[in-house]
């Protein structure tokens, strides 16, 4: 009995923004996976003061805007002397931690 409605064009555009974001938390997650999106893969640097330069290199996995470095952390995960830069998107309001190993490139 019931008729199926041709989807309206109000339909059709919440329709596109379930699915911007969707593509949204992908991204994100998908950040997540790569060199600096988590303690167990984090980002080789020789020194302290590339932290924040590298950080801020990396734009916003959300809507790929200029993020800016809100703290930049020193913390032992595990055996593992980390830096942490939390960086925060003025665009898009996304939060996100990067994750850094110092001294890799030390000559012994
Ligand atoms: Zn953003």
């Amino acid at each position: 009995m019931t008729a199926k409605k041709k989807p309206s064009a109000r339909a059709a555009r919440r329709e596109a923004e379930r699915a911007a974001v969707k593509l949204a938390r992908d991204r994100e997650r998908l950040a997540a996976l790569e060199a600096g999106g988590a303690p167990e893969r984090p980002i080789d640097l020789a020194s302290a003061s590339e932290v924040e330069i590298t950080a801020r290199s990396m734009p916003c996995p959300r809507c790929g805007g200029e993020v800016r470095v809100d703290e930049h952390l020193a913390e032992t995960i595990g055996a593992q002397r980390l830096r942490i830069a939390k960086v925060f998107c003025p665009g898009c309001g996304a939060r996100r931690s990067i994750y850094f190993r110092l001294g890799g490139l030390l000559p012994n």
